[in-house]
């Protein structure tokens, strides 16, 4: 027998899921010298992947398609602007397709040869946590294996929510999953939800030439965006031929022949639609499906999460949730924070993520970025605020790139003089909302970050100018008093 071969039975940690959470948790533990076994089932479009839903069909081909159809909407409409003439614009869908899964793979292998590199185990398969920290993996020709591990972190994420009145059929109502793989544009398309999934996949088929009409539920777009961006983003987008219906919910939508048939209720009553496409973006779910065996005493939490302590530590000893599976933002970069807390924690380091400085992007155009409280939730939590703005429409580095929609806006405690949250519509907000996050998890005051000097001409003085604003004293803006 071989050594290399030989696989253990027990591990220090073993990892179930290999997404964002899962993956860095377990090359983290391995940094930290442990044994480490990481379970993944996946299998991508070039056979098993590990990296999760933010690598393989959430935030990484997603991100993908926005820039490619981006810079087509660029080419078609702004480059003129710029004195740019370009004869003919046009796209080729396979070609579009094509760069997007390299990237998925480039990603997804890399995460292989970083578990290589690092000596984490991949075990492909799907696992199940049985009593007595043994965790049990299933591969994909069904044979089954026991495993020990002296500590175990659940990462299995989450899956997009079926509704049953909209079943998708893989081809004309598809899940964000299946509206990444589009062969052709549609020429009429539905998005159910106006969240951030609905409304990044409605803008990328929007950008190649589809007409896209999102349906959402709620009478107000975005309830977590800042009140004073939400209004401005409202606007931006429909100045994009993005048509979005709010307080509108759908009752059926089904199949026939080609067309989807749409049926929903809005104030004026029952309503009806045809669609050659439908995305169903209603929110995501658990991945829980034969995660635990018998006899476990894991205590859960409201919609099938799993409760866990602010250390990510679950009810059972030694074993612990992240990720999309517990609670807080189901966001990419939270679940890989907290792999690293959770490993950090086993170790028995001290270490403790900050909940209040986890930063929050829409990749739509121009993007929408916000880390902290907006105004409104300031208020009801009892800070006395004051807030300052500053527009990119008198920045000039935002002027010179014919890029000058949206404004940067930054809330602060009167009382302390911190500040509490920035909230951005603009240019590269995913970019620039990152000195905000800095600035917060280093308690900064508004004073503090007056007093930085930003580089100039950049889309960052911006922000600078939004905090100089909130004490009124922005250079580039009139006061908001007359002086
Ligand atoms: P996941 O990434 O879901 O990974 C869990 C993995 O575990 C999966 O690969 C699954 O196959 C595996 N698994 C599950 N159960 C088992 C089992 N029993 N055995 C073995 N393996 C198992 N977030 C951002 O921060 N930024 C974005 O721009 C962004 N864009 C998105 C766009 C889309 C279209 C979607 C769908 C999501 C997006 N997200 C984004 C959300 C982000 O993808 C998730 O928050 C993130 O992937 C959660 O990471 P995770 O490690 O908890 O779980
Ligand atoms: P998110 O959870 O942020 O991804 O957003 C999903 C959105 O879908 C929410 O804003 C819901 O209000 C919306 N939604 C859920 N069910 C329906 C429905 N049947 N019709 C229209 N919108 C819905």
């Amino acid at each position: 027998i071989k050594m290399g071969i030989l696989m253990a039975n027990s591990y220090d940690l073993i990892v179930i899921g290999g997404g964002p959470g899962g993956y860095a948790a377990a090359i983290k533990a391995a940094q930290l010298g442990m044994s480490v076994a990481c379970i993944e089932k996946r299998v991508g479009k070039k056979g098993p992947a590990l990296g999760g839903t933010c690598l393989n069909v959430g935030c990484i081909p997603s991100k993908a398609l926005l820039d490619s159809s981006h810079k087509y909407t660029e080419a078609q409409h702004d480059f003129a602007t710029h004195g740019i003439g370009v004869e003919k614009v046009s796209f080729d869908l396979v070609k579009m397709m094509d760069r997007k899964d390299k990237i998925v793979t480039q990603l997804t292998g890399g995460i292989e040869q970083l578990f290589k590199a690092n000596g984490v185990t991949w075990l492909q398969g799907h696992g199940k946590l049985l009593a007595g920290k043994k965790v049990q993996v299933k591969d994909t020709d069904g044979n089954e294996k026991t495993y020990d591990a002296k500590n175990v972190i659940l990462a299995s994420g989450s899956e997009p929510i079926d509704i049953p009145v909209a079943p998708q059929d893989g081809t004309h109502i598809v899940s964000s999953t299946g509206a990444l793989e589009f062969s052709e544009v549609p020429k009429r398309l539905g998005v159910i939800g106006a969240g951030i999934i609905g409304l990044e996949l409605g803008s990328v088929w929007s950008r190649l030439g589809a007409q896209v009409t999102v349906i959402e539920a709620q009478e107000a777009l975005l309830p977590m965006v800042d009140g004073q961006v939400r209004k401005e983003v409202q606007k931006l987008l429909k100045k994009q031929n993005l048509t979005i219906h709010l307080g509108a919910k759908v009752s059926k939508a089904k199949v026939d022949g080609d067309v989807v048939k749409v049926a929903y209720t809005d104030a004026k009553g029952e309503q009806t639609a045809e669609f050659d496409k439908l995305i169903v973006a209603v929110g995501r779910k658990v991945n829980t499906d034969n995660l635990f065996g018998e006899g476990l005493e894991l205590t859960m939490a409201e919609r099938g999460m799993v409760q866990v302590d602010e250390s990510c530590r679950t009810s059972i000893d030694g074993v612990y949730a992240i990720g999309d599976l517990v609670r807080g933002p189901w966001l990419a970069h939270k679940a890989t924070e907290e792999g690293i807390v959770a490993v950090e924690v086993i170790a028995g380091h001290k270490a403790a993520m900050n909940y209040d400085a986890i930063p929050s992007v829409i990749y739509i155009h121009p993007e929408v970025a916000w880390v902290g409280l907006t105004e409104e939730a300031a208020k009801e939590n009892g800070y006395d605020v004051k807030t300052g703005s500053f527009s990119f429409a008198a920045n000039g580095r935002a002027l010179a790139a014919n890029d000058s929609n949206g404004s940067v806006k930054v809330v602060s405690d009167v009382k302390t003089d911190r500040i509490l949250g920035v909230h951005i519509v603009g240019p590269q907000a995913s970019e620039i909302i990152m000195q905000a996050v800095i600035a917060i998890e280093f308690a900064a005051s508004t004073e503090d970050l007056q007093l930085v000097c930003f580089g100039h001409p950049s889309l960052s003085e911006s922000l600078h100018e939004a905090v100089l604003a909130v004490d009124n004293k922005a250079i580039h803006a009139a006061p908001k008093r007359k002086r």
